[in-house]
């Protein structure tokens, strides 16, 4: 537990049963249901599901939902908050149509509605969001249809609020009002004073992309009331950034903002929402910080400064509270979907078995590097690690030089990482291990290969150094005994994931099991349900992955069901969105054969099961077969 920090990350998600598999517990307010993730994995294997896949809770979403609406209730109940909450879901977070449904289905009861930032967006968001009580927010940069698609909306009769990001667009919306007699939600997004913190800070301050400043949101309310529509003006929004590390942001955030919302209420400025924009961070690493991977508060802190913060502004200011909108996506759909793949392989700097045994007239370096090796005690241990660099720093200049030749080489590489392995054991249980020292573990640390790719799937760790909780799905009741990070299986370096969950600060290397020769070695890479599941790009065109849908029964807590199976891209798919045409490529390749066929260089019936094995293949699963 310690080590991976299952509890600590998993928000009462995950936890480690009696058995050393990864569980599940789907519902908040369900303790009692757990689903054994293993067993998940082996019912996919069962129905020939090939790994790696994506396996989404579909339980941990609504749950999330319903937290999230409750928690604002709850708060506002007890402070007496005059307003209501209307939440509403950013679409950009996870736009998968499954997840959309999930959440607006289990988001009805509440009028927990969606927010969108573009046009497909808002296309997607007034299809789905059709419940007429709750709020569709749009944000994001607009032109003349975007607006148009709004009034559509209003039309329909939802309650479709269009934020303006920017002068001109009140200008365009103003225009489009005049000419359909169409009265639209106006929502002012304010660009706050107040910093961010933590990656997402450039978000607020002068220098934002979004938003209003003070005066520009003067001016405004001066125009729509020239034009006799601050009617429209309903709400007043806000975004200091994504995944907020530290609380007192948010704290200072909702000063700034309701003393804006009282001040321009007794301007008689008629707004009756405040949406607080998204930020509410992800304990990705556990450790409760402000770190950037991480928060130093929880859902009840964050919806309680937002309550009473508004709450004690507005009655200092004798001004009605706001109803409250809120646009957290990360901590809406993070938990709910992990990517489960395979270690296929081993890459060590030191697993090499290669004859060391001593040759007459071999160069000096060699033996003097053997002799190390069997003078080694544990009194001389540092000496001989400064020796052995330094010899092995020699035997590289010697080769290159040509002084050394290549079996020599190989066998100075050989003592060296036994030799490194040898001290490390003596190290053990040390109390004191001198400082260059303490890099012999790093050193001898190996890379696990697994079968995914980091740009599809884990696309934050590579781009901006997130860290995600990588966690073996068995076994975690075996004191895992290796050092490794993850290499995937795209040709690119950079394709690797090196940034874990340790003790203080982020750790390069993860504590994993010995692989077992005959047992497959699943790993899981947790909290990726927001952004990370759909940013991916088509590195090396391996596309989307294997999908499953999970989830529980209310009357059996052990028992699980998989409702739905999505596809991931086949070769022929990736290849025709890169503008390929599968069809004449296997054409290309049947009329090649047959060339070699006619000149007697392959016989027909091979040439037959060559064509077809290269059709198989471009209808197959792009990722490696394992
Ligand atoms: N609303 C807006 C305007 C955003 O730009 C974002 C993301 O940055 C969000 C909501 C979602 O934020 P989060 O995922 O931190 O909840």
């Amino acid at each position: 537990e310690n080590v991976y920090r299952v509890k600590r990350w998993g928000n009462g998600y995950f936890d480690i049963g009696d058995n050393g598999n990864l569980h599940v517990i789907p519902r908040y307010d369900q303790p009692n249901l757990k689903i054994d993730m293993l067993e998940v994995i082996n019912e996919m294997q069962a129905e020939g599901i090939e790994f790696p896949a994506v396996i989404r809770f579909h339980d941990i979403l609504r749950s999330q939902v319903e937290l999230l609406n409750k928690t604002f209730r709850r708060i506002m109940e007890e402070a007496d908050y005059e307003g209501r909450y209307f939440g509403v879901f950013p679409v950009k977070v996870n736009q998968m149509r499954e997840v959309i449904e999930e959440i607006v289905d289990a988001g009805t009861r509440f009028n927990y509605g969606l927010e969108a930032g573009s046009k497909p967006e808002l296309i997607a968001a007034l299809a789905y969001n059709t419940n007429k009580d709750s709020l569709t927010v749009l944000n994001g940069y607009k032109d003349e249809e975007y607006l148009r698609l709004a009034m559509l909306g209003t039309q329909m009769n939802r309650k479709v609020v269009v934020v303006i990001e920017k002068f001109s667009e009140l200008r365009k919306l103003i225009a489009l009002t005049k000419v359909t007699g169409i009265m639209p939600m106006i929502g002012l997004r304010v660009k706050m004073m107040v910093k961010g913190r933590g990656k997402w800070e450039s978000s607020s301050g002068e220098r934002a992309k979004f938003g209003l400043s003070i005066a520009e949101i003067l001016n405004a309310v001066e125009l729509l009331e020239r034009e006799n529509m601050l009617e429209a003006a309903k709400l007043l929004h806000f975004h200091i950034g994504s995944q907020l590390t530290d609380i007192r942001a948010i704290k200072e955030a909702v000063q700034e903002a309701s003393t804006i919302y009282t001040q321009l209420v007794k301007r008689g400025v008629p707004l009756q929402y405040v949406d607080v924009g998204g930020g509410l961070a992800i304990d990705y690493d556990g450790s409760q910080s402000t770190q950037d991977s991480s928060c130093n508060y929880n859902l009840d802190e964050y919806v309680s400064d937002i309550v009473y913060g508004f709450k004690q502004s507005c009655d200092l200011a004798d001004v009605p509270h706001p109803h409250l909108v809120s646009e957290s996506g990360r901590a809406m759909t993070a938990h709910h979907s992990c990517v489960v793949t395979k270690v296929i392989g081993e890459i060590q700097p030191n697993g090499i078995d290669f004859s060391t045994r001593k040759a007459t007239g071999e160069h000096i370096i060699v033996s003097n590097m053997r002799t190390l090796e069997t003078d080694l005690t544990e009194l001389n241990l540092q000496e001989a690690f400064n020796d052995a660099n330094q010899l092995k720093e020699q035997a590289i200049q010697a080769f290159k030089l040509g002084v050394l030749n290549i079996i020599e080489m190989g066998k100075v590489e050989t003592i060296y990482w036994r030799l490194l392995k040898n001290i490390n054991t003596a190290l053990q249980g040390e109390e004191f291990i001198p400082e260059e020292m303490q890099e012999i573990p790093e050193m001898l640390s190996s890379q696990y290969l697994a079968n995914f790719s980091v740009f599809q799937s884990a696309a934050d760790s590579w781009a901006i150094d997130q860290v995600l909780p990588v966690v073996p799905i068995s076994r975690l009741n075996e004191k895992p005994t290796k050092l490794c990070s993850l290499v995937d299986i795209t040709c690119d370096s950079d394709g690797k994931i090196d940034k874990f969950i340790g003790e203080g600060e982020v750790a390069t290397n993860l504590p994993m099991h010995e692989l077992q020769p005959e047992q497959d070695y699943f790993i899981g890479l947790f909290l990726t349900g927001a952004y990370q599941d759909v940013m991916g790009d088509m590195h090396n065109l391996f596309g989307r992955l294997n999908e499953v849908h999970v989830f529980s029964y209310d009357d059996d807590p052990k028992d699980f069901y998989i409702e739905e199976v999505v596809k991931g891209s086949s070769i022929d798919h990736v290849l025709s969105t890169m503008q390929y045409n599968p069809a004449i490529m296997a054409q290309m390749i049947k009329k090649e054969i047959d060339q070699q066929i006619q000149r007697g260089s392959i016989k027909p019936r091979q040439g037959v099961q060559l064509v077809d094995f290269y059709e198989d293949c471009l209808g197959a699963y792009t990722y490696l077969k394992s």
